[in-house]
């Protein structure tokens, strides 16, 4: 018995092979205790302790196993829990685990981000706290129907955060259910919405004042060339009055007189109403740019967005090619990016029924003071009738087509002293170019 307990610790530590081995060094020892006292029985303590030292050595070998693995299971866990917290802490979304009285378990980093908190103080806190005041009933976690339902819809909701500095900000929250054991947990996961929302409060103010300005110079493209129509009309009356009035002269009646009074009151109307039309053309025709350096990049990519909005729906490819060296131009920039968005429109609508849709916008540094900008397209090229009056007003080939776009452009890029064109495309489609001063060059020369 007094070496039962070195057997055991031997197997305890090294498992079958050290408990048979510490077995085998007692026997002999054993055979010498007894021997004296007992040499009868000394064969059946011999054999007792062979099979005591066996059991326990095979007890100990299942025990040591057991204890490994524990060990493994341990390690598998950390390394899952690892693995876990890495992907939860690289999330760009905030991820808030929360059991289902409201209290916060897991808080990554884009939360302590997004809100504000450290982990320390959202860990353990009420996951209220990151509603505003007025919401916090969204989330009625008293009465479970809140969560639940939000968790029934499965879908996520546009909802406002409070960040611990009490400023709020649009969120949108997915909220997702678990159960350990009985015990019921909430995973909510949140996307700040603050940037997407300032740049979509961008793009619609930007796409506005667009659409106003594209509106005004329809008018003002509307008014010159009515003016320039009704020109003609017009001279032609005054002419015709005045010969009348004349034929009118050698007459010497009262209603002769009258009818003078009466042509030459005709006479000066028509040409007041000449003089309006071509104030009202000059108005027009002078359309003053604001120019002023602008990186052409931004300008291309800014009106893309614009033009684009939409368009990857409609399976649009559209590629960007900058020229490092043609940075900054000379331009007006509300009226090029018009004429921008006005060239990617007319090629995302003239690929409509194209198989290949691919819209290719480059900037070229032309020579050492020009940046040239090409729009091409992968749809079908411009109409033979169309291409002649091609930057005439009222040229279109589409049913609700004003035909006016492309005159305002060129109107515009001439106003910038620069030049647009057309041209097929090597492998079909339009290509459309213009050309603007580059900034650089102007500036130096008017510094030098
Ligand atoms: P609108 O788009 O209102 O017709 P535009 O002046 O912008 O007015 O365009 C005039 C015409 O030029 C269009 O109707 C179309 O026939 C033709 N066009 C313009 N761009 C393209 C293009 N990328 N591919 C084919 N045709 C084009």
């Amino acid at each position: 018995m007094l070496l039962v307990p070195a057997i055991l610790i031997a197997s305890l530590l090294g498992g079958i092979g050290p408990g048979i081995f510490a077995t085998i060094l007692a026997l002999p020892l054993t055979l010498y205790l007894i021997e004296p006292v007992a040499p009868h029985y000394a064969i059946v303590h011999l054999l007792l302790l062979g099979l005591i030292g066996l059991s326990i050595a095979i007890m100990g070998r299942s025990l040591t196993r057991a204890l490994d693995n524990a060990k493994l299971t341990e390690l598998d866990l950390r390394r899952r829990e690892a693995h876990l917290r890495s992907i939860l802490d690289n999330s760009p979304d905030a991820a808030v685990v929360f059991e289902a009285n409201g209290t916060i378990v897991t808080f990554n980093a884009a939360a302590m981000r997004q809100f504000g908190y450290t982990q320390q103080e959202a860990l353990g806190a009420n996951v209220s706290m990151l509603l505003p005041a007025s919401r916090q009933s969204d989330i009625d976690l008293n009465s479970q129907y809140g969560i639940d339902d939000w968790v029934r819809q499965g879908a996520s909701r546009l909802v406002l955060g409070r960040r611990k500095n009490g400023t709020t900000f649009p969120m949108r929250l997915t909220v997702g259910e678990m159960a350990v054991e009985g015990d019921r947990y909430y995973t909510g996961f949140i996307q700040d919405l603050t940037d997407r929302q300032e740049s979509e409060a961008r793009l619609a103010e930007a796409n506005n004042e667009l659409a106003r300005l594209a509106r005004i110079s329809e008018l003002g493209e509307m008014a010159s060339t009515l003016a320039h129509e009704l020109n003609q009309p017009l001279s032609a009356i005054t002419n015709y009055v005045e010969g009348c009035r004349r034929l009118l002269d050698g007459v010497d009646t009262r209603i002769a007189g009258r009818m003078r009074n009466a042509l030459d009151e005709s006479a000066r109307q028509a040409m007041r109403a000449a003089d309006i039309i071509r104030h009202q053309r000059e108005f027009v025709a002078r359309g003053e740019t604001d120019k002023r350096p602008e990186d052409i990049r931004q300008l291309v990519e800014e009106a893309g967005a614009l033009a684009l909005i939409g368009s990857r729906q409609r399976g649009i490819n559209r590629v960007f090619e900058f020229a490092p060296e043609a940075g900054s131009v000379m331009a007006d920039r509300v009226q090029i990016q018009q004429v921008l968005v006005n060239l990617m429109r007319n090629a995302i609508e003239a690929m409509r029924d194209s198989e290949r849709r691919l819209l290719l916008v480059r900037t070229i540094l032309a020579d050492k003071d020009r940046v040239m900008v090409e729009v091409r397209d992968s749809g079908p090229g411009l109409a033979p009738e169309i291409e002649e009056k091609l930057f005439q007003p009222f040229t279109t080939s589409k049913p609700g087509g004003m035909g006016i776009g492309l005159s305002i452009a060129k109107r515009i890029i001439e106003a910038h002293g620069g030049e647009i064109g057309f041209r097929p495309g090597e492998n079909g489609g339009a290509v459309f170019h213009f050309s603007l001063a580059a900034a650089d060059t102007e500036e130096s020369e008017r510094a030098g």
